[in-house]
């Protein structure tokens, strides 16, 4: 719903901010789908959240996916940290 505050957002909202571009990899700007979905800094914390709870990668193609991956990943509870810290 473009509420998080990535650079971009920011930006659109008069704040300024310099550089939109992401700051973890600098190769595409900084959006909530970027951040979640396509950058390559985030896809190996991504990978490596996933090797440490044993639950499969999770391939997004949208924000919604990632948001909606609690009901595929394999984790119920407090288990499924992974989730609730973007609910
Ligand atoms: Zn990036």
């Amino acid at each position: 719903m473009e509420r998080l505050p990535t650079r971009v957002e920011l930006l659109k909202r008069n704040i300024q901010v310099g550089d939109v571009a992401c700051p973890l990899c600098e190769s595409e700007d900084e959006t909530a789908t970027h951040l979640f979905i396509a950058c390559g800094f985030a896809a190996a914390i991504w990978a490596k959240i996933s090797l440490w709870c044993k639950v499969p990668y999770l391939v997004a193609f949208s924000f919604k996916d990632v948001v909606n991956d609690h009901c595929f990943c394999g984790l119920e509870g407090k288990k499924n940290w992974r989730t609730r810290a973007l609910c």
